[in-house]
């Protein structure tokens, strides 16, 4: 072992140019950075959590099979318990899918493939577990390049695609058609449709996983108000759940976990479907407001916008952020992200900041 690398020798070489997630720290009064919904639970709402939390038994282990809570979900993604797989956030089941994977075609590390721009942690997920990873960039309008990604899907021979819709960072949803047709021509691997952002969007796609046997849902409370919880399922065959269950660890689901994700899911229901009723309404009236500052802002199917900046994009992050107000820009990635920005809705408050912040700065 040397001074410098001292585990090199026992450690995947994977993780050496990798850095760890690190959120931004620091104090900002308005926080649009992270995709989060607005604190919004009412105080009744906090008490019956209080309640329900007072019951728990902590000295013992939560349970096993999370049975309320998996009937919770299912009911909620229109399935059977038997095809529901909850992790620690959706993060937890991408890291599970891909772990469950074989190697490829001649013993190669298994290929993953999905868009870009998308979610970083399916690339993540992949690298650090020695897989290769195909990124097909998204069209000009932000949508799946349909004849890019079946190229893709005939070179690479991928075990597993992974497409958010609505993306994130851009916010839109892909076309159905495309998306139709790319699963059509990904018969051999498996398909997971990325449903983080569903509850912002005009429609759902839980019907691809009944017409194809290769597709599998990803869901999330996180970005619903619910962030604290860290609780994400997948919707998908009995027969992939019932294999990947294999990998997730014992008591994932923590007694908190299953207790308040399954009152979010019943009880707590209509608070959640209002505070996204809200943020809906917020993203009209800000987009709105973005674009009379003479700024490119996508029609967005989620909690976010993906605004164009004329300036560099993280010399406005840096006029934001000393103005106490934080969202997020991919700009060291360079080419088109250079120039965008993710922000997140928050309250009409928080919106408000940031909008008094952007005319002064955009
Ligand atoms: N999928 C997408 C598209 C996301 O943007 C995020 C969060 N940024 C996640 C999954 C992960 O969400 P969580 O682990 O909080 O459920």
């Amino acid at each position: 072992m040397t001074d410098d690398a001292p585990f090199a020798s026992i450690l995947r070489p994977e993780l050496a140019p990798l850095a760890a997630y690190v959120p931004h720290s620091g104090h900002f009064d308005v926080r649009l950075d992270a995709n989060e919904a607005p604190d919004l639970l009412s105080e009744r709402a906090r008490r019956r959590i209080g309640e329900e939390l007072a019951k728990t038994v902590w000295s013992r282990y939560p349970d096993a099979r999370y049975g309320a809570l998996r009937s919770a979900l299912a009911e909620a993604s229109d399935a059977e318990p038997e095809e529901i797989l909850a992790g620690v956030g959706s993060d937890e089941l991408i890291a599970m899918l891909v772990t469950a994977l074989d190697r490829g075609r001649g013993g190669a590390p298994p290929t993953l493939l999905t868009t870009t721009p998308t979610f970083v942690m399916y690339r993540m997920s992949a690298v650090c577990r020695g897989m290769r990873v195909l990124e097909v960039p998204l069209d000009g309008s932000w949508d799946l390049d349909e004849s890019g990604m079946r190229r893709a899907l005939d070179f690479g021979q991928p075990s597993v695609v992974f497409i958010a819709t609505p993306n994130n960072p851009t916010g839109n949803l892909m076309s159905e058609d495309r998306l139709v047709r790319v699963i059509e021509a990904a018969k051999d691997a498996l398909v997971i449709v990325d449903e983080a952002y569903v509850a912002y969007a005009p429609r759902h796609q839980l019907e691809l996983r009944r017409r194809f046997p290769n597709v599998a849902i990803l869901r999330t409370l996180s970005k619903v108000g619910f962030a604290a919880l860290r609780l994400g399922w997948m919707v998908g065959p009995r027969a992939l759940v019932t294999e990947v269950d294999k990998i997730r660890l014992p008591y994932n689901l923590s007694v908190p976990t299953q207790v308040v994700g399954t009152l979010a899911l019943r009880e707590l229901r209509d608070e959640v479907d209002q505070a996204v009723a809200l943020v809906v309404s917020e993203r009209r009236r800000v987009a709105d407001a973005v674009r009379a500052l003479g700024l490119d802002v996508p029609e967005s199917h989620a909690n976010f916008l993906w605004i164009g900046t004329r300036r560099p994009a993280g010399e406005v992050y840096d006029a934001l952020a000393a103005r106490s107000v934080l969202v997020r820009s991919f700009h060291p990635r360079g080419g088109r992200l250079a120039t965008r920005l993710r922000v997140t809705l928050g309250t009409a408050a928080e919106n408000d900041r940031f909008l008094e912040a952007m005319a002064a700065c955009s």
